[in-house]
């Protein structure tokens, strides 16, 4: 296995990534590090943000300055404030043990004075958004008259801001520039005319697809009619209790939308779009980060500057015109390593372009019901349940009160005890979806006990669930490697803790039972057999269930009650921000359509 202590690196660059950690470069790095460090020619590299690009390119950066040297010798383009401030950051962390290297991150949205001061104390490395960059030179505040290597990052995402023209300036004004390496996630003709006219005989790395086909990302959809998608939202919020998330909006007024309502409802979110200010951005990443925001409402723009390695849900309010923009939403999640769902509410009309993206990146979506309302109380209690059990309280807690809470419920037995403290914990949950519509598209204000393709399809139900370690994606994948079914042939799987719940067309479901009935999973013996609920997956099993409705009680105390408003930019915004904004604005009227 190749390790970074095999890399001909500064000695300082490998004690730095040691105390990070890292044990083993990404795909990317593996190809691109040795090559940038033995002979530093020009490339292009393919891969997305979470794919360790920023090393891949940063190492061999930082091994290559002259810490003696005090003048910009590497510049590295950016298309946001938040790419610019993670790449300073990140760059910061691999030169800790370089003495004398200054890395200073320039960009819009904030005032240039101070950033002035930054480029005039000789930094060797900057990192730039182009048009803050164009506004320094056009001040003579710095030049860029010795710069040998330049980085242009996420050049896809420069062009889609409209800054080519900047970046030819840019580029341009390097006369000594003898290395370009170019990153970009996507191959578009653009990108290759930046290499043909700046670049010479550069050679293309690709990262591997590492987000494209991420196998640890279980793709869910959710079929909803357009006036429920907000209530939808409610729902996959409310049944996913634990949630960590990105709800992904199309344009800036859905974001700003979807967030104000959730917030009044109760919701820790918050909005992140190209319309607030940068304070105001980073304010609600700080807040993300500290895990004080259960999910944040973002723009396709907006959220590139989110770098968060431990989101377990991305949520598509609506899907992205361009199916590659999908694998950026979806790339949020299952980070290093780690496992994440990524769910998509699409209307009747949107399920063929779920299956281009799934063409495109290589995986099953697995159709999957919106919950009823006693699978959201259900899980709810769940959650609160195992609260109660993982809770360590401090040892001397209570300790002054022991008597008094004993006193106080001497007369109550234990099980009334349970009962009042899950209430006061559940109320507000089980009020909302006492009167809960079915959201499935097409069993809108239908009877669910009597059912409309009841005839066509039968719900099985199985002892298996969340507690065996199982998602939609790997129950699907059982069943259908236990069975020889066709996986496309079951349909509106839910995945309960302990069991889950699936449909399968009336024929096949005897042939199914009878094939898993004598199955092991991790040793537990599989039990399935016909449920009691009726095949579109509505019924309770024996619970009082009935039709939920939400109402529009807060679902989680201390709701943010606040809501980000509108003005652009008042710190002084500049080219970038108005950049990011009108590029936005264009997803407005279906921008590019590709499907
Ligand atoms: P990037 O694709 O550059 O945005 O990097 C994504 C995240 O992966 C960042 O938080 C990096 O610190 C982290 N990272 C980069 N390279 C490695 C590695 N080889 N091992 C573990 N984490 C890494």
């Amino acid at each position: 296995m190749i390790s970074f202590s095999s890399f001909p690196m500064r000695e300082e660059l490998i004690r730095a990534i040691s105390d990070l950690g890292f044990e083993t470069p990404t795909p990317i790095q593996q190809k691109v590090i040795p090559q940038l460090l033995s002979e530093p020619i020009d490339i292009i590299g393919l891969a997305q943000t979470g794919t360790g690009k920023t090393a891949a390119y940063g190492l061999p950066l930082l091994h290559h300055v002259d810490v003696a040297q005090k003048h910009v010798q590497c510049l590295v383009l950016s298309p946001t404030r938040e790419l610019c401030m993670q790449i300073q950051e990140e760059m910061t962390k691999y030169g800790a043990h370089m003495r004398g290297l200054r890395i200073t991150a320039v960009y819009g949205g904030v005032s240039i004075t101070g950033q002035i001061k930054d480029v005039r104390a000789n930094p060797q490395i900057i990192v730039a958004t182009p048009g803050r960059l164009i506004d320094l030179l056009e001040r003579k505040a710095l030049s860029l008259e010795h710069v040998q290597f330049v980085v242009l990052d996420e050049a896809d995402e420069m062009l889609n801001m409209g800054f080519r023209e900047d970046i030819d300036i840019i580029l341009k004004n390097t006369p000594e520039r003898e290395h370009t390496w170019l990153f970009s996630a996507t191959m578009s003709n653009e990108v290759r005319g930046i290499a043909k006219r700046f670049m010479k005989d550069w050679k293309e790395f690709a990262s591997g697809a590492a987000n494209i086909t991420n196998e640890n990302i279980d793709h869910q959809y959710f079929v909803a009619n357009h006036h429920n998608r907000f209530e939808t939202l409610r729902r996959l919020l409310d049944f996913n209790p634990g949630i960590y998330g990105i709800i992904f909006t199309r344009t800036k007024q859905d974001c700003q939308e979807v967030s104000e309502k959730l917030m009044k409802m109760g919701y820790h979110v918050s909005p992140l779009h190209g319309d607030m200010d940068q304070k105001m951005r980073s304010k609600v990443m700080d807040r993300f980060k500290a895990k004080q925001l259960q999910c944040i409402v973002a723009t396709d723009v907006a959220a590139r500057g989110i770098d968060v390695n431990d989101i377990t849900h991305v949520i598509n309010y609506e899907l992205p015109d361009d199916p590659e923009v999908y694998t950026h939403r979806s790339g949020r999640t299952a980070r290093a390593g780690k496992s994440g769902i990524c769910m998509s509410i699409v209307s009747p009309k949107q399920i063929s372009n779920i299956r281009q993206i799934e063409r495109l990146v290589k995986q099953k979506f697995n159709k999957s019901d919106i919950p009823d309302g006693s699978e959201v109380v259900r899980k709810r209690l769940f959650f609160y349940m195992e609260q109660i059990a993982s809770a360590e309280p401090k040892a001397d807690f209570a300790k002054l009160y022991k008597d008094m809470m004993h006193e106080q419920f001497a007369e109550m037995d234990k099980d009334e005890l349970i009962r009042k403290l899950i209430w006061l914990q559940l109320k507000e949950t089980i009020d909302a979806y006492q009167e809960a519509d079915d959201l499935n598209a097409g069993f809108e204000g239908k009877d669910r006990d009597r059912g409309t393709r009841g005839s066509r399809y039968t719900r099985l139900f199985i002892n298996l669930g969340e507690k065996d370690g199982l998602n939609n994606q790997k129950l699907l994948a059982f069943i259908a490697e236990s069975t020889d079914i066709d996986p496309n042939t079951i349909e509106r799987m839910t995945v309960r803790d302990m069991s889950s719940f699936f449909n399968v067309p009336g024929e096949a479901a005897t042939f199914i039972i009878d094939q898993l009935s004598n199955k092991k999973f991790k040793g537990r013996k599989v039990r399935l057999e016909e449920a009691d609920q009726p095949p579109m997956g509505g019924g309770s099993r024996g619970e009082s269930g009935g039709r939920p409705r939400p109402s529009s009680g807060p679902r989680f105390a201390g709701g943010e009650g606040r809501s980000f408003g509108g003005g652009r930019d008042r710190d002084g915004g500049g080219r970038d921000g108005g950049r990011e904004a009108s590029r936005e604005s264009s997803y407005k009227g279906g921008g590019r359509k590709r499907y």
